[in-house]
């Protein structure tokens, strides 16, 4: 059911740094980053995750952690870096039929290096395909099985002769490090916000990068906005890399409050909100308020532990409040380009990037602006007129914005309780956010009601 419909986008709160927000100018930045990101072969360690990080660095200067090969990290450990420089496939011609350098996906990333001429059984048995989708290339790991291999389409494949091969893959296998990057906003609070997106997958626009532009420009946006919340973006490999991020973190983590993560932002499905473990947290509530404002289509998931860093932040040892909000959930049916070299470029719908991140600002917005107050005077309804805070006409019917206030004033001062949030407010009342939260500025100006923490 929708009281109050948001009239103005941006405009939820009190921020008058919203009217400053060029939300088409933001979605062109974020498209033009997701260029430069593309063609760049990352995984979860290597030069092309700190390449993507540097890059990352130059708008939002992140703060790098290299994690050493063989390091313990709960029941994992971190692996051996993997580098790639050229791969390729030449048929009894001499022609590259397989090109590492035409598409990163052409590559089962982690592939152990290999030179040599091999038959076509011995090919076929490193060759990956997807026989639902057999137009495109796949994209395809192996970080803890030692393998080699290529991805191509099913219809390429079929077309193979079955003659010899020139194998090529020039990569390398050390002992290095895994990477990851953070971007910490301090706010007033030590209590944090964490949003969390993975960076580990190669040339692929939904999943993830749409998370990656969207975080790098909400932390942007948020940096030069004074915060209540300290806010920090992760920006690491999916998996091992959040565990190591929880490992190197794990005397930290009550400090935060809510989180989400980022990911497939970009695609022109609906959006869609997985929920904490817990299910009821404050992010959860503040999600679902947001998304039932908004004048889209949208859908409110129960938590799974099938999806992406989620599954450590929300596992029983630490039981996060850390939601996902994307648009097509990754692995979703809806989701046919998923892992495939369909997830491109023109993939990615500029209006979807756009609505999203509105979202995810809102939401970190309404957290932030969100609180719990008490009535200073609660024995009986202050006199409000005294303090010109009640209308000057008796009597003016009830669409008449003044009079949307001076119900706001009531039921603030009513529920102020020290127990009930601006949200809940809000929500029972069926008057805005934003006019509550103004209802209360109003009576802290006035000292009717105080903050508690
Ligand atoms: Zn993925």
């Amino acid at each position: 059911m929708k009281f109050f419909i948001i009239e103005t986008r941006g405009k939820l709160v009190n921020y008058k740094e919203f009217e400053k927000i060029d939300f088409n100018q933001i979605t062109d930045n974020m498209v033009s980053l997701l260029g430069k990101l593309y063609p760049i072969c990352r995984s979860i360690t290597g030069n092309g995750l700190r390449d993507t990080l540097k890059i990352i660095s130059d708008i939002i200067p992140l703060k790098i952690s290299e994690i050493p090969t063989g390091t313990d990290v709960f029941d994992w450990k971190i692996p051996q870096e993997w580098n790639i420089q050229d791969a390729y496939i030449k048929n009894k011609k001499g022609e590259k039929i397989v090109d590492f350098q035409k598409s990163n996906l052409h590559i089962l990333n982690y592939s152990r290096p290999i030179n040599k001429i091999i038959n076509y059984d011995e090919l076929k048995s490193h060759i990956f395909t997807d026989k639902n989708n057999p137009k495109n290339i796949p994209y395809r790991t192996s970080y803890y099985n030692k393998n080699w291999g290529f991805c191509m389409s099913e219809e390429q494949f079929r077309n193979l002769p079955k003659e010899d091969y020139e194998v090529v893959i020039n990569s390398t296998l050390d002992d290095g490090s895994l990477t990851y990057g953070e971007y910490f906003i301090k706010g007033q609070k030590e209590d944090e916000i964490l949003i969390s997106t993975y960076v580990c997958h190669p040339s692929l626009c939904n999943d993830n990068l749409s998370g990656v532009i969207l975080s790098v420009y909400l932390a942007n946006v948020l940096k030069k906005i004074s915060n209540k919340y300290s806010i920090r973006f992760l920006f690491a490999p999916e998996t091992i890399g959040a565990i190591a991020w929880l490992k190197n973190n794990e005397k930290n983590l009550d400090k935060i409050k809510g989180g989400l993560v980022a990911t497939c932002v970009g695609d022109s499905g609906k959006i869609s909100y997985k929920k904490t473990r817990i299910g009821n947290t404050e992010i959860d509530r503040i999600v679902k308020y947001v998304l039932d404002n908004s004048t889209n289509e949208f859908k409110i998931n129960e938590f799974s532990p099938i999806g992406s860093d989620e599954r450590q932040f929300c596992s029983p040892g630490f039981n996060l409040p850390i939601g996902s909000l994307t648009r097509s959930p990754p692995g979703s049916k809806k989701f046919k380009e998923y892992h495939s070299s369909s997830d491109n470029l023109s993939f990615i719908k500029k209006e979807s990037l756009k609505d999203s991140f509105e979202k995810y600002l809102e939401i970190i917005t309404v957290f932030e602006e969100n609180g719990k107050f008490e009535n200073l005077n609660p024995k009986c309804e202050p006199f409000l007129s005294k303090r010109s805070l009640y209308r000057e006409i008796g009597g003016q019917n009830n669409d008449n914005h003044d009079r949307i206030m001076e119900f706001a004033r009531k039921w603030v001062l009513s529920l102020s309780d020290g127990e009930t949030s601006v949200l809940e407010i809000a929500n029972k009342s069926k008057i805005a956010f934003k006019d509550i939260k103004n209802a209360v500025n109003s009576l802290v100006n006035v000292n009717l009601l105080k903050e508690v923490e």
